[in-house]
């Protein structure tokens, strides 16, 4: 059997194919809405699926600039297809909208993204689908809220903006014993520290706009998983059309190239800033699942290689405290979003977890004085002393 390469040498070479026509060396924008057929009896097997080939971009597999990123990812997720998005929640809604229908049972992480928990409370109810909403970071909880009507089980691990954990190979083994999908946005991990799919989930899905973009320049989303899957998602994708942008595969196979050196230099400078946060008067504690104080710090260290850029800290003196120190950084870049080259800092209860109500907030711990920070690749040291003297002014 042949040798399988490393994650470094996938992410700079797998799905690479030279260009036939004029050899260019990086996979062209295929800057067309529809393709040619030979003869009517290969556009009609294209249509009945008889035969695989392009037919029109919104229909998967879209054009071969979305089929080299979705192989392309796919292989660094260890999954045997992929499919791009518009969106992340492009992808998450084609995802629910293929295996959920009226009277179907949904169970997710009580901690999610802010838009996930919007189209989870709000939307999917609308459609007959009822949604529960645990902490999975105990297992226990999965299990008692499981029932036969349950057919997908959606995590987010780390969780968005806590940084809370949940055990994939756990739960993907209580959704299978239940016939329900387990799905994993692994946005905050990338496939270069968190693989969901070989701890036996049946997807995991990124928000592409975040780490695998790389560079805050792009939306987009990407999912990988099994053939079958895919196949039956294809359909949702051609009817509902969340289709990624030519130049954004384009440049999300460009970042996928980068990701393992840039995903080491946040993981690398979100440890020291994390350390020198805990160190801080200012500062109450600091969720970072490189921490040996984060309560979940050996699950991370089990499913995890590596613990990726993202981490909260709540500073004394709640909302106002919160927001002088978003005043006062001047290197740090005050915006939502995550997963850029440099670093970025929000504060979820005024701003992307606004969307969800106050209780709700409170009992999943997004606090008033919670603060997120996405650790970029610059200099750790600057990044540091940019927080000190913020933190200084508050
Ligand atoms: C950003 C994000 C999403 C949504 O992705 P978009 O590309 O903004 O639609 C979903 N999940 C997580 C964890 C995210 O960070």
């Amino acid at each position: 059997m042949e040798r399988e390469l490393k994650f470094a040498t996938k992410c700079v070479h797998a799905a690479e194919k030279p260009d036939p026509v004029f050899g260019a060396h990086t996979t062209p924008i295929f800057q067309t809405s529809t393709f040619i057929f030979e003869n009517a009896r290969q556009g009609a097997a294209r249509f009945a699926k008889e035969e695989s080939g392009y037919v029109y971009t919104r229909i998967p597999p879209n054009t071969p600039t979305h089929a080299v990123l979705a192989e392309k990812f796919a292989e660094l997720e260890g999954g045997e297809a992929g499919q791009t998005f518009a969106s992340g929640m492009a992808a998450i809604t084609a995802i629910a909208l293929t295996t959920l229908k009226q009277g179907d049972h949904l169970i997710s992480t009580d901690v999610i993204y802010g838009c996930t928990f919007s189209l989870f409370s709000e939307v999917l109810p609308g459609l007959g689908i009822d949604v529960s909403f645990v902490d999975t970071s105990d297992i226990e909880n999965v299990k008692r809220a499981i029932k036969p009507e349950t057919k997908m089980v959606f995590l987010e691990t780390p969780a968005n903006p806590t940084l809370i954990l949940c055990d994939i190979a756990e739960i993907a083994g209580i959704a299978r014993e239940n016939g329900a999908l387990c799905v994993v946005d692994n946005t905050f991990a990338t496939p270069y520290f968190q693989r969901p799919l070989e701890l036996g989930a049946d997807l995991s899905l990124s928000s592409c706009t975040k780490y695998i973009g790389g560079h805050a320049d792009l939306l987009g989303g990407i999912v990988a998983g099994n053939k079958d899957f895919m196949n039956r998602m294809s359909l949702v994708v051609g009817y509902t059309g969340g289709i990624m942008g030519l130049h954004e595969a384009w440049l999300c196979i460009r970042g996928l190239k980068t990701l393992h050196i840039r995903m080491d230099r946040h993981a690398e400078n979100a440890m020291k800033v994390a350390e020198f946060l805990e160190s801080r008067p200012e500062v109450e504690w600091v969720r970072y699942p490189g921490l040996t104080s984060h309560p979940q710090h050996e699950l991370a260290r089990k499913q995890m290689s590596g613990f990726s850029g993202m981490l909260s800290f709540e500073v004394k003196g709640g909302i106002e405290a919160g927001r002088r120190l978003m005043d006062n950084v001047k290197l740090c870049s005050l915006a939502v979003s995550l997963g850029a080259t440099d670093t970025l800092i929000q504060h979820p209860a005024l701003m992307t977890h606004a969307c969800v109500p106050l209780a709700v907030r409170k009992r999943i711990g997004i606090t008033d004085g919670l603060v997120r920070l996405s650790v970029g690749i610059e200099d750790s040291e600057d990044i540091i002393e940019d927080l000190k003297q913020a933190l200084e002014a508050i």
